[in-house]
């Protein structure tokens, strides 16, 4: 090896592990559902992004299946050759159902849809709006496309309207986009989307959500955008499979030419094989599942609410989560990591997030009860919370 890379990685390993930073991963024994096994011990899970229990749903096991017999294990090509498979259009047109737009174009993961759409339409000549607190995929995807990327302090609208006025008003730029999570996810909170399409409106701004947490969860099911009734005021709508679809993938939604510019010319979508049948079959039967019904999206908040009423209850700081999300905010880094680890040899599973994913000083236990979760689970939970928090004195 390169005796500077030995050496950068040595020190850089080192100094992460001294400051209680660096993550070790824990592969599960077996499915990814509302109780795991890790070191063949079982866990009451509270760490997935799989929040309607889709990961493991019987009717999606069984499509998949199917989906492999008749299309085998791979797509064979990029979309643009010959990996477009009957598959991957119904599934976009369920998705365009699914938003209430025009059409969809659908990627290998969200994180590949900003490194695709963002790129796509805006370049050097322009600037963009990105809330401090976006998910790094758009911080990386703003990068990627080279334009001008001016910072706005977390959900502050009048922050927004400010710098919104100066670049539109400078003449310095072409294009002005203001792009956004739908739900942050570090804290659960809902991105003041109203507001944000008025100040669009007012300055001509192009939108952009990142819908990765909302869809399944919020607009019984259709995301952030249609829960406040703004489907065709959002020019980008990007939502993943792999959160509350419970597959993999990512998509975009939105007008018909937004979709057939990014067909041609978002370099994910050229240039990177298209999603295995499998996966895209799973993900399309998801989506039906939640344009029929809103039992799993019901559950979901039916035991997000239970389970945030028995921490607070307790005298746990849960934030002010607006969503599933429950974050259980404990501040020191290395104490939140101990109070994680404590959990999970009581047997909860709640991973610890510090910085430089949440600031410093606001290290937090994160929870994402699902609609896989029976009450029992979560009183089991609730109870072994209650036991390490009083002997950390974090209760
Ligand atoms: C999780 C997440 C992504 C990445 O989605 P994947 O499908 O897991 O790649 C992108 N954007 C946001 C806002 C996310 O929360």
């Amino acid at each position: 090896m390169s005796k500077v890379l030995d050496s950068f990685l040595h020190e850089n390993l080192e100094d992460l592990k001294k400051k209680g930073l660096y993550n070790v991963i824990d592969p599960i024994q077996g499915a990814n559902g509302p109780v795991i096994k890790i070191n063949g011990k079982e866990l009451i899970n509270l760490s997935s992004n799989n929040y309607l229990g889709l990961a493991t749903d019987e009717r999606l096991k069984e499509v998949a299946k199917e989906a492999i017999d008749t299309y085998g294990v791979g797509a064979g090509a990029v979309r643009t050759i010959n990996g477009t498979l009957d598959l991957h259009l119904k599934l976009e047109e369920k998705l365009a159902e699914f938003k209430h737009t025009e059409a969809a174009i659908s990627y290998q993961s969200g994180f590949n849809c900003n490194m695709a759409a963002i790129s796509a339409v805006m370049d050097k000549n322009d600037a963009i709006l990105s809330d401090e607190l976006n998910h790094a995929s758009i911080i990386d995807g703003c990068r990627l496309s080279k334009a001008k990327i001016i910072r706005v302090n977390h959900s502050d609208m009048d922050d927004l309207r400010k710098k919104a006025k100066e670049a539109t008003e400078s003449g310095l730029y072409n294009k002005v986009m203001v792009i956004t999570d739908g739900v942050f996810s570090m804290d659960g909170d809902i991105a003041k989307l109203p507001e944000i399409v008025q100040i669009a409106e007012e300055f001509d701004l192009i939108t952009y959500v990142d819908d990765a947490h909302g869809s399944g969860v919020l607009g019984k099911g259709a995301g952030t955008v249609k829960h406040f009734g703004l489907s065709d005021k959002v020019d980008f709508q990007i939502g993943t499979l792999s959160k509350a679809i419970g597959v993999v993938g990512g998509y975009v939604a939105g007008k018909k030419e937004l979709i057939d510019w990014l067909k041609v010319r978002s370099r994910p979508f050229l240039f990177s094989t298209a999603v295995t049948p499998a996966d895209v079959t799973a993900a399309t039967k998801a989506i039906e599942i939640l344009m029929n019904s809103t039992e799993l999206h019901d559950k979901l908040w039916d035991n997000a609410n239970y389970f945030k009423q028995q921490l607070k209850e307790r005298g746990f700081d849960i934030g002010h989560s607006e969503t599933p999300i429950t974050p259980v905010i404990v501040g020191e880094e290395v104490k939140t990591q101990e109070f994680s680890k404590r959990l999970i040899e009581e047997g909860v599973y709640a991973k610890s997030i510090v910085f430089p994913t949440v600031p410093q000083g606001t290290g937090r236990v994160r929870n994402m009860p699902t609609a896989a979760h029976t009450k029992e689970m979560l009183d089991q939970a609730v109870a072994i919370y209650e036991k390490v928090g009083k002997e950390m004195n974090i209760i």
